[in-house]
């Protein structure tokens, strides 16, 4: 079959590779209908060392059920179902708690260690159980777009708000203005903010920002976005800030603008060594949370509103390419010329 690997930054090659096989009793073996490129895929593609059998690519996808081992019971060939970024057994006490992406068993697709990528014709899904969720639609359903946010993007966009504790009535601001900023917006409008500042640069996608909810815009960056947030929030900063970069500049900005008693969620893989401002963030009270969201447990919550329209996640994609189109897709996403790239296969 033929599957994304990347080589090194800036490599990204369409390669012939073993078709995946069932490997063991859990395993189910899906064929990719839907799959996309992420924002932190970027991060490999800017920094990726010379990788001697390059690095499988992709960890978010709708597909249908192709083949199941012995102790998959759950689950029919023909099935369409929604991937999570993680795997997870959906036994384990972390999952029993919800948080499935520290499950004992679990691990991360399109991160190598012998588990494919998504972006591909076909996957292996290990503990196929406790990850795969059944989609009760077709696979060419106009809702795939916000279908296939389910398996990242939105359900992390919602674990900054759940992070960051947005209830009904609270200011909010969101650091970031690609997909999982935007579903962020989309998150605390769901969850009741009445508030809710977007800060980026991008005036396309802050525009989209807006219609899904956001009531402002903050375009500053450093110390002047800090202030003008203080500004917009009657001088004390947000009660939830959701933190969807994971650079230093993002998390020192997400921390000074959370007003006293506040939240951070942050959702941005981090790229700095130690969350700053102990001691402003002690005095104020501010909690910092969040992680790698566990998506598997939101679809749930946010399937229904997406098949009833109430939200639409998937207006972040303004890109679709084949396969031979995914290089060039991370080129264009890297180069901030595409939002968020969806793959055909
Ligand atoms: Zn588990």
């Amino acid at each position: 079959m033929r599957a994304t690997i990347m080589h090194k930054a800036g490599d990204v090659r369409i390669e012939n590779v073993p078709d995946p096989g069932i490997q063991e009793p859990t395993d189910a073996l899906i064929r990719i209908t839907r799959a996309c490129i992420c924002g932190s895929d970027l991060w490999p593609y800017n920094d990726l060392e010379p990788t001697p059998d390059g690095l499988p690519m992709g960890h978010e996808a709708i597909g249908i059920v192709d083949d199941v081992g012995s102790a998959v019971a759950a689950l029919k060939p023909g099935q369409l179902v929604v991937m999570p970024f993680a795997f997870s057994d959906g036994t384990c006490m972390f999952c029993h708690e919800g948080l499935q992406t520290s499950c004992v068993h679990g691990g991360f697709f399109g991160s190598g260690g012998g588990i494919g990528g998504a972006q591909a014709e076909a996957l292996r899904i290990p503990l196929a159980e406790g990850t795969l969720f059944g989609l009760p639609v077709g696979p060419d359903d106009e809702l795939m777009p916000s279908l296939l946010t389910l398996s990242d993007v939105m359900g992390t966009g919602h674990h900054a708000a759940v992070t960051a504790k947005v209830r009904p009535g609270c200011s909010v601001a969101v650091i970031g203005d690609g997909a999982v900023g935007l579903c962020g917006v989309i998150a605390a409008r769901r969850l009741g903010a009445e508030q809710i500042i977007i800060m980026g640069r991008h005036a396309d996608r802050t525009a989209l920002a807006r219609e899904f909810g956001a009531t402002d815009v903050v375009s500053e960056r450093g110390e002047a976005a800090i202030e003008r947030v203080r500004e917009l929030t009657g001088g004390f900063g947000a009660h939830s800030v959701l933190e969807c970069v994971g650079t230093e500049q993002a998390v020192v900005t997400a921390v000074s603008i959370a007003r006293p008693g506040g939240a951070v969620g942050r959702v941005g893989v981090p790229h700095y060594e130690a969350v700053p401002s102990g001691q402003p963030t002690f005095f104020r009270n501010v909690s910092v949370a969040g992680g790698p969201a566990p998506v598997r447990a939101y679809i749930e919550e946010l399937l229904p509103d997406v098949m009833e329209g109430r939200i639409e996640p998937g207006r972040v994609f303004d890109r679709t390419v084949d396969l031979d189109g995914v290089p060039d897709g991370y080129r264009a996403m890297n180069d901030r010329e595409a939002l968020k790239v969806m793959v055909a296969p």
